[in-house]
């Protein structure tokens, strides 16, 4: 979008920063994945916030990979996440990954043991979690909380070392028991796991904790303004007393309101069980809120960030509708697709007039929406015609100006053609259509002086290519999956996917570029997919024309 518009909260905190002079007016934002699933349409909202803030205040943005859950955590992810962050058109300054930093967040908390701020806990998940009280109920402390800083210092090498098993013991910070922020009562910075690391290997046993890694990473960094979602406001306390206590670089951490989408889930958790459990054809199935599914959909790197524009950036949760995001693809596609016919649902129409054997070339601009129509195509036309089956109608209702029995249309860039009959078969469907054609209405040449109300698609059938056409809708039936009784499951919408094996395209859409959008006339934009071959070319849907969809 071009239009200006008022600042956002977090632009206005950084123009203040800059001028009070703070950092010496530096912006250095950073993206902080954690490498366990493919990045979605929520994550493109913070790396536009991120990226954004630094293109408009002069400063760079780090790419960072929150690497500190070995388990999870893959290289698949890593390479997709540059991929997606590439494509959505951002450079940042680094690569990083929390782990190369494993040994300095080691150091900083054997430094907070020395200063009697960190303990080694021999208590059980349960036991801490009983110890900590509730909102309501300040927490007890235990034995170990007492230990020496020596024996502290002792234990927490040996963890280290690998003398003890998972879950044997962690480390704490020592903070306040009674705090009413729970996230004050002595967090855990460390937890034994002898697990193997996409990068670091075996080299390490013990693994920090995200409140330890996350804001002494910004630190290292010297990161400026470190901004995560809502849910990490009461983090934020926590955030400043490690910075603090170690005196290291004060990165501070500002907080906007996560994106949520309808009719879909965002949670890497969730879309990771819909891969796994093949509800979906990967990561990046067109039907998937995942940065590459969208791609895969036809979706443009332009069109995501006006949408993650048009949302803005709030302090308030609250629900976008994926109307809009349609509706921001809509607008890039209308202004940037070539125009191609297709006809998805064929019937024959037969031109009885027009001599066998004949073709004329007719020619139709690519882009009538930009200067000069960015050239144009020839397309075939001859005595047999592929029509949709909806734009011919035995009874047809009142205003219907398509093909009916002694209607006159036009075909698209071709003559007028009148209906004088049709033929069915023996289950009462209709196979083929007849017509006559006006030979003075050539399109571009019409001295017929006749005008019709009707313009319909077609593609001449000896030139005619046999594609597979994918039709998709929403993935869930109702809003908000996350939030209705049982499985999120249970609502997949079991329509979400419609395969036409055998739609016809005209011959020069058989030079497709793969990640071009394409205008077929009247039924919406299209892209190839990924399963494309030679023979068989595969379009995916991106979007309707309009937005038609009703609520069931
Ligand atoms: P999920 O809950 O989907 O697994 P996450 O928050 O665990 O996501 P991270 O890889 O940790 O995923 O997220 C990287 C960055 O993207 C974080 O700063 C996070 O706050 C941000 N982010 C994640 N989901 C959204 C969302 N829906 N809207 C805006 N920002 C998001
Ligand atoms: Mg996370």
């Amino acid at each position: 979008m071009s239009e200006e518009r008022s600042l956002n909260f977090i632009e206005e905190i950084v123009e203040e920063d800059i001028r009070e002079g703070k950092h010496g007016g530096r912006v250095l934002t950073r993206f902080p994945p954690e490498p366990n699933g493919y990045l979605h349409i929520g994550h493109a909202k913070s790396i536009c916030l991120n990226f954004g803030l630094a293109l408009k205040y002069g400063g760079q943005t780090n790419l960072r990979f929150d690497d500190t859950n070995p388990v999870k955590e893959d290289v698949e992810y890593v390479d997709s996440i540059k991929e997606d962050v590439k494509w959505l058109g951002f450079t940042w300054a680094k690569e990083l990954y929390a782990s190369d930093y494993f040994e300095q967040l080691y150091a900083f908390a054997v430094e907070l043991i020395r200063q009697n701020l960190a303990y080694v806990d021999d208590s059980t998940p349960e036991e801490i979690a009983v110890q900590k009280g509730t909102p309501t109920v300040p927490g007890t402390g235990n034995e170990y909380r007492n230990r020496s800083v020596d024996e502290n210092l002792q234990l927490f090498a040996e963890m280290k070392a690998g003398k003890y098993p998972d879950g044997a013991k962690v480390l704490r910070a020592k903070i306040d028991l009674a705090s009413p922020n729970m996230h004050l009562r002595d967090p855990l910075m460390y937890r034994i796991k002898h697990a193997h690391h996409h990068r670091t290997g075996d080299q390490w046993c013990i693994y920090p904790m995200y409140d330890f890694a996350h804001g002494e990473s910004d630190a290292i960094e010297e990161i400026t303004h470190s901004v995560c979602t809502l849910e990490f406001i009461p983090h934020r306390p926590l955030y400043e007393w490690f910075i603090e206590k170690l005196g290291i670089f004060p990165s501070k951490q500002y907080e906007f309101a996560r994106l949520n989408l309808n009719y879909t889930v965002m949670s890497k958790r969730k879309l990771l069980q819909l891969v796994d459990e093949q509800y979906v054809d990967g990561w990046d199935d067109p039907r998937m809120p995942t940065i590459s599914g969208l791609r895969r959909r036809g979706y443009t790197p332009a069109s995501i960030r006006d949408f993650c524009e048009r949302i803005g950036i709030a302090k308030r949760e609250n629900m976008i509708d994926v109307g809009l995001l349609e509706f921001c693809i809509r607008e890039d596609l209308n202004k940037t697709s070539w125009r191609r016919m297709a006809v998805l649902d064929p019937i024959k129409l037969v031109v009885t007039d027009y001599p066998e054997g004949k073709t004329e070339i007719f020619t139709g601009e690519n882009n009538p929406e930009a200067e000069g129509g960015e050239g144009g195509r020839d397309i075939p036309f001859s005595r047999e015609l592929w029509i949709e089956r909806e734009d011919f109608m035995e009874v047809p209702p009142k205003k219907f100006f398509r093909l009916a029995v002694g209607n006159t249309v036009r075909l698209k860039s071709a003559y007028i053609v009148k209906c004088e009959g049709f033929k069915k078969d023996d289950a009462g469907n209709v196979t083929e259509v007849y017509c006559t054609h006006i030979a003075e209405s050539r399109s571009g040449n019409d001295t017929s002086g006749l005008s019709v109300k009707g313009t319909i698609h077609w593609v001449s059938v000896p030139d005619a290519k046999t594609v597979e056409v994918r039709l998709y809708d929403r993935l869930f039936q109702v809003e908000d999956p996350s939030n209705e009784d049982g499985d999120f499951k249970d609502y997949i919408n079991p329509e979400s996917l419609h395969i036409l094996p055998h739609a016809y395209i005209e011959p020069d859409l058989a030079n497709a570029v793969p990640g071009k959008g394409y205008q077929f006339i009247r039924k919406g934009y299209f892209t190839l997919d990924k399963n494309s071959t030679p023979e068989k070319l595969v379009f995916n849907r991106t979007v309707t024309l309009k937005d038609g969809w009703v609520k069931k």
